[in-house]
């Protein structure tokens, strides 16, 4: 069991508790929030955005159409999921879409009937966990990366890597530098560690 991972977690309240401001992209101690730290990038790592035997495409329209059947998705909890998992005993959180176009979030937390069973379930969980990017990388890396990938899916898979991360930080440190083909490289670089190894 490799990583903190294997535990159910997500960190979107970095920061953060219930009720307070979700969509910043600073945190509470004044740092950038790795979650969503702007330039159109986003993570859901934790909560299993990348657990899908499916491409980024299908998976972001998958969690676009969780926000149209929000009733659908308040039935469920977090044992329940309806697609072929990478790894089968690791989350893929049935709360997680698109908070708005492009950006993967979690859902939940905009609850307007946001009960007492979630609310043990964040309080005990996702409120309570950290990854290696919130406590290792600092702001100027984290954008770094934001402004590079601008997206979810590579964004996320840079963050966690962070080994890549830093040595394409240490090469270049402006994001226009990276050349296309290295950036062409890194990302099926990560796509191909993602299915060989136990990242999720
Ligand atoms: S893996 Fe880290 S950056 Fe990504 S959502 Fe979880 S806590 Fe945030
Ligand atoms: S409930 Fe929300 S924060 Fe917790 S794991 Fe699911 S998507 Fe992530």
């Amino acid at each position: 069991m490799k990583s903190s991972l294997r535990i159910i977690v997500c960190r979107f309240f970095y920061g953060q508790l219930p009720g307070m401001d979700y969509n910043r992209v600073m945190n509470n101690s004044g740092k950038i929030n790795p979650c969503k730290p702007g330039f159109g990038a986003s993570c859901s790592f934790c909560c299993g955005s990348h657990n899908f035997m499916l491409p980024p495409e299908e998976i972001e329209n998958i969690l676009a159409e969780r926000n149209i059947n929000a009733g659908l998705r308040k039935n469920l909890n977090q044992k329940d999921f309806s697609f072929k998992k990478i790894c089968d005993d690791t989350l893929q959180c049935p709360h997680m879409g698109m908070v708005e176009p492009g950006i993967i979030g979690c859902l939940a937390y905009n609850d307007a009937d946001f009960n007492s069973e979630f609310q043990e379930f964040f309080n005990s969980v996702c409120k309570e966990y950290y990854c290696a990017a919130c406590k290792e990388l600092t702001d100027r890396q984290i954008l770094f990366a934001a402004e590079l990938m601008h997206d979810w899916y590579y964004y996320s898979l840079l963050i966690y890597n962070i080994d890549i991360l830093l040595d394409l930080y240490a090469e270049h440190q402006i994001p226009g530098d990276v050349p296309d083909d290295i950036l062409e490289s890194v990302k099926a670089e990560l796509e191909q560690k993602l299915l060989d190894e136990d990242m999720i």
